[in-house]
């Protein structure tokens, strides 16, 4: 898989990528770690808010 256009959709950054595998959330390594904490949350219409 090519990491370009693998940005996250809150920031910006690099979408967080471990072992190879990149998240499908597209979410950072800030976000996603939010993400698990069900911080924030991704709805039908990928936005995510508190
Ligand atoms: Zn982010």
């Amino acid at each position: 898989m090519e990491n370009k256009d693998l940005v996250c959709p809150i920031c910006g950054e690099p979408t967080n990528v471990y072992y190879g595998n990149a998240r499908k959330d597209r979410l950072c390594y800030k976000h996603g770690m939010m993400a698990n904490k069900k911080e924030i949350i991704l709805n039908e219409n990928g936005i995510y808010s508190k």
